[in-house]
C-alpha cells in the first residue's frame, strides 16, 4: 500500500511547525508507516518527514503565503500567488497521475486544484478540509462540483467544522485529528503560569490572552510563529504589550519536545479564538499533558473539551469569564484530564479512520 499525502505547500513541514496541519501532516504520515505504508508527502522544500519520501515540485518555503495581510495585498499579488498555486497543484497532481505505484492521494491542500480534477485521476482521493469555509476559490470549485454531480470523499476534522462545509458540499465522515500519547507522560505539578500557543495571527486572539493574563498578574508564556501575514498585526498590537510587560514572554516558535514540556508546566492554556476553530491540535496537546484548555465558545470546543475534566468553555470574547474559570481551575485533576484525551484523541484512531474510509473506496484491506 503505498499512499500520497498532498499538503498545501506554504510551509515546510518540518520543526518548528508554522500550523496545524503542516504538525498533523507529520505525526499522520508517521504513523501510517508505523503501519506498514509507504508514503510520499508533496510539500514545499525543506520539509523533513523520517521515512517518508517528500516531493517539493521545486517550491520554496513560503512562496505561497501572502506576505501581508489580504487587506494590505493588491488584486495582482493575491493572483499571482493563486496563480502559482494553481501551477505547482496541477505539477503535483500530473505527477501523481503518472505515478502507477500509488493506491491512494489524501489531499490536505487548501487549493481548489485537487477538488475540481480528482475524479479524473485513476486511483482513490479523500479530501481532508483543514479550515473553515473561508476561501472562494475552495467554495466555488465545490459549488461546481455539485453542480455538476462529480462525487468527492470530503473529511472534515471536526463536527462543527463539517457543519459549516455542509452547505456548500456533503461531508462523507468526520475524523478526529490525533497524537501519538506514548511520548507524552503528563505532569501533576505545574507552576502557576498561564501559556498561550498559535500562529499570532489575529484568528487566534493572543491578545485576549494578555489582557487575561495581566489581569491575573500571572506569567503567560507565548509560543508560535508570526504568520507573514499578520507582521503588522504583531507590530502594532502585540509587540508593544511585550515590550511593557516583562511577565509576557514570547518565545517565538518552539519544537514540539521544548513546546510539550512547556505546556506540562502551565496551569492553563488560553484559546481565546476569534474565528470558528476548525479542530485546534494545541488542544488536545495541552490536555495529553494534562494542562487545562480554557477557550471561547467557538467551532470545535464543545467537541474537544469536556467541561471540568479537560478544561472550560466560556462565552466567546468575554474577558472576564475567561479570567474565572483560571481561577476556578486551581484544582484540576490533571492526570484525569490527560487519560481523557489519550481515550478520544489517540493517532491510532485517527488512522484507523482514514483506513476504513480507503477500505469502503477502494475494497482493499489493511
Ligand atoms: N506549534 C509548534 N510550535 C510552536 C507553536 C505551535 O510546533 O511554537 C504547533 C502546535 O504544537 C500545533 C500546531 O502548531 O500542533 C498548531 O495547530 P492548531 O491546529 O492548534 O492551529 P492552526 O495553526 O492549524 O490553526
Amino acid at each position: 500500500m503505498k499512499i500520497a499525502l498532498l499538503s498545501p505547500f506554504i510551509h515546510p513541514i518540518v520543526e518548528p511547525f508554522v500550523g496545524g496541519t503542516e504538525a498533523f501532516l507529520a505525526r499522520f504520515a508517521t504513523a501510517l508507516t508505523h503501519r506498514g505504508i509507504e508514503v510520499v508527502c508533496y510539500a514545499c522544500e525543506g520539509s523533513v518527514i523520517p521515512g517518508v519520501e517528500i516531493r517539493t515540485c521545486g517550491v520554496p518555503p513560503s512562496a505561497l503565503a501572502y506576505p501581508r495581510a489580504p487587506h494590505e495585498l493588491k488584486g495582482d499579488e493575491i493572483l499571482t500567488i493563486r496563480a502559482y498555486e494553481d501551477a505547482v497543484l496541477y505539477q503535483a497532481i500530473e505527477d501523481i497521475r503518472r505515478d502507477s505505484s500509488l493506491d491512494l492521494l489524501h489531499n490536505h491542500s487548501f487549493s481548489a486544484i485537487p477538488l475540481f480534477v480528482s475524479h479524473l485521476l485513476p486511483l482513490p482521493v479523500i479530501h481532508t478540509l483543514h479550515l473553515p469555509p473561508m476561501l472562494p476559490n475552495m467554495t466555488e470549485a465545490l459549488r461546481f462540483c455539485k453542480q455538476q454531480d462529480i462525487l468527492l470523499h470530503l473529511v472534515a476534522i471536526s463536527q462543527s467544522q463539517a457543519q459549516l462545509w455542509r452547505d456548500h458540499y456533503p461531508i462523507s465522515r468526520v475524523i478526529y485529528n490525533g497524537l501519538d500519547m506514548e511520548a507524552l507522560p503528563p505532569d501533576c505539578a505545574h507552576e502557576g503560569t498561564l501559556a498561550f500557543v498559535g500562529r499570532i495571527d489575529p484568528s487566534k486572539g493572543v491578545e485576549d490572552a494578555i489582557e487575561v493574563a495581566l489581569q491575573l498578574g500571572k506569567r503567560l508564556d507565548i509560543y508560535g510563529a508570526i504568520q507573514p501575514s499578520a507582521t503588522t498585526y504583531f507590530e502594532t498590537q502585540i509587540a508593544p504589550l511585550l515590550a511593557r510587560h516583562h511577565t509576557l514572554i514570547y518565545h517565538g516558535a518552539v519544537s514540539q519536545p521544548t513546546l510539550f514540556q512547556a505546556l506540562r508546566k502551565a496551569q492553563a492554556l488560553l484559546c481565546p479564538v476569534k474565528w470558528d476553530e476548525p479542530f485546534g491540535n494545541v488542544i488536545i496537546e495541552a490536555m495529553a499533558v494534562g494542562t487545562p484548555v480554557i477557550m471561547y465558545d467557538r467551532g470545535s470546543a464543545h467537541e474537544l473539551i469536556t467541561e471540568g475534566i479537560s478544561g472550560f468553555i466560556v462565552p466567546a470574547d468575554d474577558l472576564h469569564a475567561m479570567r474565572s474559570a483560571v481561577e476556578q481551575g486551581v484544582q484540576f485533576d490533571r492526570a484525569l484530564c490527560a487519560l481523557h484525551a489519550r481515550e478520544r484523541f489517540h493517532i491510532n484512531a485517527c488512522v484507523d479512520g482514514y483506513l476504513s474510509l480507503l477500505q469502503t473506496l477502494s475494497g482493499a484491506r489493511f
